[in-house]
């Protein structure tokens, strides 16, 4: 392994003057993913510097929505009294991720800014339409987080931007939501995960939301399936029309973990599962 000078800054202002001392640096929260990446020689950087000692970055509040500091571990989410109920299915994706060991490293901003196809606190994130905070010494901005995702690990992040956190805009009191994911045993990345949110009225679907991850180069969200559920009654014909649209939707490959064709497989039954549950029917 290459070596690197290693940084902990105490601020965010600390942070962004580091980064601009060293244009190839690199920031590290968790490490659970830079440093494989490391070790592989994937990435070679002159230095790190950790997010981690960056008390404005971390920590969870709660009002109307919530305010997810980029540097909480996934543990924490998992932890946090009061988020899973408002938001069951990223505490479902958060209690989904690796081992115990990895949940206390790993922060949902590593989660999200590693930006692989199975990222899973991504697809809460996406079905909720979260946003993104970003701020460099340039400024700060805030993106819906559908935009940062713009290819296999590959974020619109700018080189000296650090992501400070993620807002989840309040859950209507008609919405419910759910994330499900397949690996090959219990603790591994997924071979394909989704998760749905459906605001209804009854039988009727006011609002929906779906997303996939490992299906595609980036966290994917399924619109033709959202607009094929959205404003009618869900009627098992219906749901057949949307779990055939979402697995139009993706683009999967084979690998190691998976055929492609298991993957599409995988999102259409998912999705119907999770409408059925969300509906409070028997799931197939
Ligand atoms: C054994 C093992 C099992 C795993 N299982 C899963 C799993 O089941 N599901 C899953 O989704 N992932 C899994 N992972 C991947 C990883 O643990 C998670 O993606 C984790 O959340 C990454 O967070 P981190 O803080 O460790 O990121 P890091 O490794 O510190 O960083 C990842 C990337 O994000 C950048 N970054 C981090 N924070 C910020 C920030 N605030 N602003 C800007 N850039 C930032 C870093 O520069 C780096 O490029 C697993 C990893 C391992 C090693």
């Amino acid at each position: 392994m290459n070596r690197y000078d290693y940084h902990r800054p105490t601020t965010l202002t600390e942070a962004l003057a580091r980064k601009a001392e060293t244009k190839d640096a690199r920031f590290i929260a968790g490490g659970t993913d830079l440093m494989v990446r490391i070790r592989g020689k994937d990435v070679v950087t002159p230095a790190l510097i950790s997010l981690r000692s960056i008390p404005e970055i971390a920590g969870v509040s709660l009002d109307g929505g919530a305010c997810i500091g980029a540097a909480t571990t996934i543990g924490d989410l998992v932890r946090h009294e009061g988020l899973g109920a408002r938001y069951p299915a990223l505490a479902q994706a958060a209690r989904r991720i690796g081992s115990q060991q990895i949940r206390n490293a790993g922060t949902i901003g590593g989660n999200v800014c590693n930006a692989s196809p199975c990222a899973d606190t991504a697809l809460p994130l996406l079905v909720h339409e979260a946003r993104v905070g970003l701020a460099s010494a340039g400024g700060k901005r805030e993106i819906p987080i559908a935009d940062l995702f713009c290819g296999p690990r590959a974020t619109c992040l700018k080189a000296d931007e650090i992501m400070t956190h993620v807002l989840l805009p309040a859950p209507s009191p008609k919405a419910k939501a759910v994330f499900l994911k397949k690996g090959r045993v219990m603790m591994d990345l997924s071979v394909a995960s989704v998760a749905v949110l459906l605001e209804l009225n009854g039988d009727t679907c006011v609002k929906a939301r779906v997303a996939a991850g490992s299906v595609g180069p980036t966290p994917l969200r399924l619109k033709d399936a959202e607009a094929i559920l959205e404003g009618k009654r869900i009627t098992d014909d219906l749901l057949t029309k949307a779990c055939e649209a979402a697995m139009r939707g993706v683009s999967p490959i084979t690998d190691v973990r998976s055929t492609a064709e298991y993957r599409r497989h995988i999102v259409g039954v998912f999705l119907k599962r999770a409408v059925l549950g969300l509906l409070g029917r028997e799931t197939a």
